[in-house]
């Protein structure tokens, strides 16, 4: 690589794995970035431009409920836990809390060891959230491909500004300011682009609430979702139900007529909606 500073022009060699160096055979960098890096290494940032599939056009879709119990339920009945990186971040949480009082109280060694570790700690569960967020967002966007299918998600930004007019409930407050769940939804989309499938964000009001048999508004507990319109009656799991849900108004975003009739039965709660098929 060819620098050219204030002083001279520096010819330094880069030390590149094979994957980074794959991706620069053959293509011409568009820009990059020296960046000193906090543990005293230079590291270059090189960006490329690549051609992307186009979008097909599909009917068939996949919905995502993201994190009600589970951080992330599937229309086609795969989920991903929360239980595991719950533990971890309260593990963190308490480790960085004993630490926190260590460095205020204890010696002046201890008190410069427990800095010491604290910095180390610093990020871990961030980078945990974010292999996870990997896996999920690859998982499903290689679903879509294998059953060419688009994607359809909820929209959570945006609600926090509306805290104060739609009163609403912990789990939703703690799943619309989680930048987990906004990572998960940039690295959908961004994996979305790359593999020629679309990523559609809908409107989350009414997902949780409206049955996906009959979109008539329904009873929902923790797990359960129970229907209220007596001649459908379906029971079963929320957040299947609400990744159903999700899916069905992700159809009818990119099929604009049926958008029209969903909206309309949504809003006048009718008995029986006009069917929707779902291919
Ligand atoms: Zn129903």
């Amino acid at each position: 690589m060819s620098i050219s500073t204030t002083l001279k022009r520096l010819k330094v060699s880069l030390r590149a794995s094979n994957y980074p160096k794959g991706k620069l055979t053959g293509h011409n960098p568009t820009s990059a970035q020296v960046c000193l890096h906090k543990y005293g290494c230079w590291y270059v940032h090189i960006q490329l431009k690549s051609e992307t599939p186009k979008p097909q056009k599909t009917t068939n879709v996949i919905g995502v409920d993201f994190g009600r119990r589970d951080l992330a339920v599937t229309s086609t009945g795969k989920s991903w836990s929360g239980k595991e990186i719950q533990k971890t971040r309260d593990k963190y949480s308490r480790v960085r809390a004993s630490l926190q009082k260590k460095a205020s109280q204890g010696t002046r060694s201890s008190r410069r060891r427990a800095r010491q570790i604290l910095k180390r700690l610093g990020g871990r569960a961030g980078r945990y959230q974010a292999w996870l967020n990997h896996n999920i967002s690859t998982a499903i966007i290689n679903d879509a491909k294998q059953t060419q299918s688009f994607v359809s998600i909820e929209d959570l930004t945006g609600i926090r500004e509306q805290t104060n007019s739609k009163p609403r409930n912990k789990t939703e407050r703690r799943r619309s300011n989680s930048w987990a769940f906004y990572q998960l939804r940039t690295f959908l989309e961004y994996k979305g682009i790359k593999e020629g499938i679309e990523v559609v964000a809908v409107n989350p009001a009414y997902t949780s609430q409206s049955c996906h048999c009959c979109l008539h508004i329904g009873v929902r507990t923790e797990k359960k979702f129970k229907c209220s319109n007596k001649v459908c009656g379906w029971i079963g799991d929320a957040d299947e139900n609400g990744s159903k849900m999700i899916a069905l108004l992700g159809a009818s975003v990119s099929r604009p007529r049926g958008s029209e009739l969903l909206s309309c039965a949504i809003a006048q709660g009718l008995p029986k909606a006009p069917t929707i098929a779902l291919a």
